[in-house]
């Protein structure tokens, strides 16, 4: 029976930066994951032709690279490896009528831009971002704070002085807002709207939720300040470091371990056991980077935890469902239009605000869109390393389909009883592929070859995008925030003790800043002595001087 101080369930991006920083502190961790490649929705791999190094899941690092993950690893990952690389341009829209609009990393030029699209339109952006900037630190620090404990506390404290109760009053309830009022609210053109609307699919949210117009704006200005990075040579390549810098520190990350319960004894976890059968034994923390589904009903025994949260972690809803098409190309597009379309990583093919508003309805009914979003990626316009010199490539999203269809809502698609079966991916994937070669007359004569991965696929992939929501649980305002996972366990420690829960469907939710393994990891780096070894005491039957032998045989070694 092997013994660690931590084991950690899963290896995406949230477990290796946990592990990296407790590995990095002296903690003796053990990295376990079910898969044959270690980092989760991070896997780069040539799944078109040889020499195409795609992106298959996640593609893009500002949440990395603006994270306190990166602030404290950064160093000790570009010495194993990782570069980053940047655009000045990181996100645009086409219109079917073949204009477009662009945001990039200069507040003069977007001004500009929005003027361009419509008078009075430049000067508002600047007065959102003027208006945005004093309290960024606040909008930032919700998304990088553990919201129940003292640091949230500091944290609305923090708003409170500086805004007083009628502007926090205000400030929350800006935050509230749709996408669609911020939108009409502050800017005149529709080529405006159909530029920022459809960032808000990136978080998990359509134009018409509550609070997705304080999402909009976080990613607009985060795009404008921080570009959109990538590593070179394919988003694994952080993975890869920080699984380099885990066992340069001596410890293990281990691909083919199922974990298939989670052994607790006396209110606390004690370790795991694998689906091999084998026991892997946590001396003081088990970490979990699972979905609350995952965690409650396969891998905590009945009666491990109180019924009321068995009853939330069954009604925890999972988000639309996600299809990613990737293209390899002998030659680039030859976008008709704007010539910074091929300059621009992440082009937004859209009707508009409108469009995103109907595709998201549609999906949430059941139906395939008529029209959804095409998040067009294009890795190449900031890292050509990923490809033959003269090709392309392209990363291709859409994030408004149903887990389980039930209709096409342009009535052209037999989607028989629900099941994503091959014909209905490739017959939905040729939907958008015919969209795209509308503004791409060589499309079609330039693809090598197309690999497509439909919600089903996606969660055979990785068993935490359940019905193939990329997002790991809908961010619905009631499940988010300080609701996020559970109301019940609105945080990352659990109703057993040692047991603490990471991933995307803990706060704050998706994305490659790695939050919930920092906030866990230094939560546990920072506990005091004295909390440590109560946690250590077993609640009923106490052997405090066991307790006490077992943390000074961890302190001696960890001097
Ligand atoms: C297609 C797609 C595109 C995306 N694009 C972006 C993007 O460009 N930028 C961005 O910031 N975010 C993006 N996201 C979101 C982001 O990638 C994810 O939110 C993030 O990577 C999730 O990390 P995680 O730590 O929650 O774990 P995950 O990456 O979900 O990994 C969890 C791991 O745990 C393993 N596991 C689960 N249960 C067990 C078990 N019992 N035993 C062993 N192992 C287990 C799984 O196999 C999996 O490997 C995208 C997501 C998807 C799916």
């Amino acid at each position: 029976m092997a013994e660690h101080d931590a084991v950690i369930v899963g290896s995406g991006i949230n477990s290796l930066v946990a592990g990296a920083m407790l590995a990095k502190a002296g903690w003796d961790v053990r990295v376990l994951e079910r898969n044959d490649w270690l980092g989760g929705a991070i896997k780069t791999a040539e799944i078109t032709e040889p020499g195409f190094h795609h992106d298959v899941f996640s593609g893009w690092h500002p949440l990395f690279l603006g994270s306190a993950a990166y602030a404290e690893l950064g160093e000790n990952l570009h010495a194993r490896g990782l570069e980053y690389l940047n655009t000045e341009l990181p996100t645009g829209s086409i219109y079917p009528d073949g204009e477009s609009a662009f945001l990039s990393t200069t507040q003069e030029d977007n001004v500009a831009e929005f003027e361009r699209l419509a008078d009075g339109d430049g000067a508002a952006w600047e007065q959102v971002v003027s208006e945005f900037l004093p309290n960024a630190d606040i909008a930032f620090g919700v998304m990088g704070t553990e919201l129940w404990s003292a640091a949230g506390l500091k944290l609305g404290l923090q708003a409170y002085r500086r805004m007083g109760s009628r502007g926090l009053l205000e400030f929350s309830g800006n935050g509230l807002a749709s996408c669609r009022d911020w939108l009409t609210d502050n800017f005149k053109s529709p080529r405006v709207h159909g530029l920022l609307a459809p960032l808000v699919l990136h978080t998990g949210l359509g134009p018409d939720a509550a609070a997705s117009g304080f999402m909009t704006q976080v990613i607009a200005v985060a795009f404008q300040m921080g570009g959109l990075p990538v590593p070179k040579g394919g988003g694994a390549r952080l993975a890869d470091a920080l699984v380099a810098m885990i066992q340069e520190y001596g410890c293990r990350c281990e691909t083919g371990a199922d974990v298939s319960q989670i052994l607790v004894s006396e209110g606390h976890a004690t370790g795991v056991r694998l689906e091999s059968g084998e026991t892997v034994t946590a001396r003081h923390a088990v970490i979990c980077n699972v979905t609350p589904t995952q965690l409650s009903l396969r891998l905590l025994g009945d009666g491990t935890v109180p019924e009321d949260v068995v009853r939330e972690a069954r009604r925890f809803r999972y988000g639309r469902a996600n299809m990613q098409i990737h293209m390899a190309l002998s030659e680039p597009p030859r976008w008709e239009g704007d010539e910074r379309l091929i300059q621009t990583p992440m082009v937004h093919v859209t009707p508009g605000l409108d469009g995103v508003s109907r595709a998201v309805n549609e999906a949430v009914r059941g139906l395939l869109p008529a029209e959804g979003t095409i998040v067009c990626g294009q890795p190449l316009a900031v890292d050509p390393s990923r490809a033959p010199d003269g090709s392309w490539m392209l990363w291709i999203q859409l994030q408004e389909l149903p887990a389980v269809p039930q209709g096409d809502a342009a009535g052209e698609i037999e989607v028989g009883d629900g099941t994503w079966t091959e014909s209905l991916r490739e017959r939905y994937a040729d939907r958008i592929q015919a969209r795209l070669a509308r503004h791409m007359p060589n499309l079609e004569s330039a693809l090598l070859s197309r690999v497509v991965l439909s919600p089903a696929d996606l969660e055979a992939a990785n068993v935490n995008l359940v019905g193939g929501d990329p997002y790991s649980g809908a961010l619905s305002l009631d499940q988010n925030f300080l609701w996020r996972p559970l109301p019940r366990q609105p945080s990352h420690r659990t109703p057993v003790r040692n047991l603490y829960h990471i991933g995307a469907s803990t706060h704050p939710g998706p994305g490659l800043g790695g939050v919930s393994g920092t906030l866990v990891s230094q939560e546990l780096l920072r506990e005091p002595l004295s909390r440590r070894l109560l946690s250590e005491v077993p609640a009923a039957g106490s052997n405090l001087l066991s307790a006490i032998r077992s943390r000074l045989g961890f302190m001696g070694r960890d001097g």
